[in-house]
C-alpha cells in the first residue's frame, strides 16, 4: 500500500527535514519502490541517461589522520604503505586516457610528503598531455595548496564531510572537527572547484535524522558531486567489529539525495559495490549516475585498504572497464564520452 503522504512528498520541489527522515525510514516494499522510481525519474529529468566514469588512481596510502573508522588511519601498523612516483601515475593516467575516459581522480590519505608543487607539476604535465578533467581527493591542505593546485589545471575536489553530526564527527576523528571541514569544502568552492561531499552510511550512533542532515549539508554546500556510501569495517580499526551497514538504506539515502538535490553527480560507489553483488548497479537504478573503475596498479592496488573486502582487487583495470560498459549498456544507459563536468555550471 502507497500512502497518501508518500505521494504527495514525491510530488514536492523542496523537502523538509522530516520529511526527508521520513522517505529514509519507509520500510514497505511497495512504498521503497515507488521512491526508487521517483529518484530514476528524477536521474533522468536532471541527468539524462549518460553515465560518467571517472578512472581513480589512489596513489599513497599513507595518511595522517586517525579517522577510526578508516583502514588508512595512522595507527594502523598491519597495513603495508606504499607511495608511488609522478612517472608511475602519469603511466597510469595514460591506461585511463586508453580506455577512453576522461576524468582522472587522483586520491591518497593525508600525505603531506608530497608537497604543492610535487602535485602542481602532475596536474600541468597531465593537462599538457591529455585533454581530461582532474579530480583530486587528497584531504584537508592549505588554502594556498588548493588555489596552485586549481591554477595548474585540476577542475574537482572530493572531500567528503563524512557525518554531519558535530558530536559523532568529533568522536570518529581524533583531531579535526565538523566545522574545520565545512570550512575547507567552502574553500574549496572559492578557489573555483567543482566540489564534491558526502557521508558514510552506517557509522555507529548514526540516525536517520543524520542522514538527512548529510543531504541536507551537501545542499547547503551547493555540491556538484554528493557521495553516499556505505561503511564497510576494516581491520587495523577500531571499528573492525561494527556491523557493515545495511544495503537498503544506503540504496535509500542514494535515491533520497537523488531527489533533493536534482542536478548533482552521485556516484554508485566501489564500497557499494563491494557490500552487496550488482551494487553498483542497484545504485544507478536508484538515483546514481556515476562510476569510478579503480586504476590502480599492482602490486599498490591491494593495500590502499580502506575496508575489507573491496572489489576489483584483482582485477584487470580493462576488463573491469569492458565489464562496466556491459552492465551499463544492460541497464538500457550509455557511458557519457565527455568529461562529465558539473550539472550546474557547464554544459559537457
Ligand atoms: N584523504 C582523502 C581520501 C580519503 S579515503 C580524504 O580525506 O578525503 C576516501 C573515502 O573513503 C573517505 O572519504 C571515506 O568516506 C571512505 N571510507 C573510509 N573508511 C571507510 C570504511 N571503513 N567504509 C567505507 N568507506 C570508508
Amino acid at each position: 500500500m502507497i500512502s497518501t503522504k508518500l505521494i504527495s512528498i514525491l510530488k514536492k520541489a523542496t523537502l523538509s527535514k522530516d520529511e526527508i527522515v521520513f522517505l529514509l525510514s519507509l520500510s514497505g516494499k511497495e512504498e521503497i519502490e515507488k521512491l526508487y522510481s521517483r529518484a530514476d525519474e528524477v536521474r533522468k529529468e536532471f541527468c539524462g541517461d549518460e553515465i560518467h566514469l571517472r578512472g581513480i588512481i589512489e596513489f599513497s596510502n599513507h595518511c595522517e589522520q586517525d579517522c577510526l573508522y578508516c583502514g588508512l588511519r595512522i595507527s594502523n601498523l598491519e597495513l603495508p604503505r606504499y607511495r608511488m612516483t609522478s612517472k608511475e601515475i602519469l603511466k597510469t593516467v595514460n591506461c585511463i586516457v586508453e580506455a577512453n575516459i576522461r576524468t582522472i581522480v587522483l586520491q591518497s590519505g593525508e600525505d603531506f610528503s608530497y608537497t604543492k608543487e610535487y602535485i602542481s607539476d602532475i596536474i600541468r604535465n597531465i593537462k599538457e598531455k591529455y585533454d581530461v578533467a582532474i579530480t583530486l581527493s587528497l584531504g584537508e591542505r592549505s588554502f594556498e595548496e588548493y588555489i596552485d593546485w586549481r591554477n595548474a589545471g585540476a577542475d574537482r575536489y572530493l572531500l567528503k564531510h563524512e557525518i554531519a553530526n558535530p558530536r559523532l564527527y568529533s568522536a570518529f576523528h581524533n583531531k579535526q572537527k565538523l566545522g574545520d571541514r565545512i570550512h575547507h569544502l567552502q574553500l574549496l568552492k572559492a578557489a573555483g572547484y567543482q566540489v564534491g561531499s558526502g557521508n558514510i552510511i552506517g557509522l555507529p550512533g548514526q540516525t536517520f535524522v543524520d542522514i538527512a542532515d548529510d543531504i541536507l549539508l551537501c545542499k547547503e554546500l551547493d555540491c556538484d558531486m554528493a557521495s553516499f556510501s556505505p561503511f564497510i569495517p576494516s581491520n587495523g580499526t577500531p571499528f573492525r567489529k561494527v556491523e557493515k551497514a545495511d544495503v537498503e538504506l544506503t540504496v535509500k539515502t542514494i535515491a533520497v539525495a537523488r531527489i533533493v538535490l536534482k542536478d548533482v553527480h552521485i556516484p554508485a560507489t566501489t564500497a557499494l559495490g563491494s557490500l552487496v553483488e550488482n551494487g553498483r548497479e542497484k545504485g544507478l537504478k536508484t538515483g546514481a549516475n556515476v562510476v569510478m573503475p579503480n586504476f590502480t596498479p599492482h602490486p599498490y592496488r591491494q593495500n590502499y585498504k580502506i575496508y575489507e573486502g573491496k572489489i576489483c582487487i584483482t582485477d584487470d583495470p580493462l576488463a573491469s572497464v569492458g565489464c562496466l560498459n556491459l552492465m551499463i549498456e544492460g541497464l538500457g544507459r550509455k557511458v557519457s564520452d565527455g568529461k562529465g563536468h558539473s550539472l550546474k555550471l557547464f554544459k559537457n
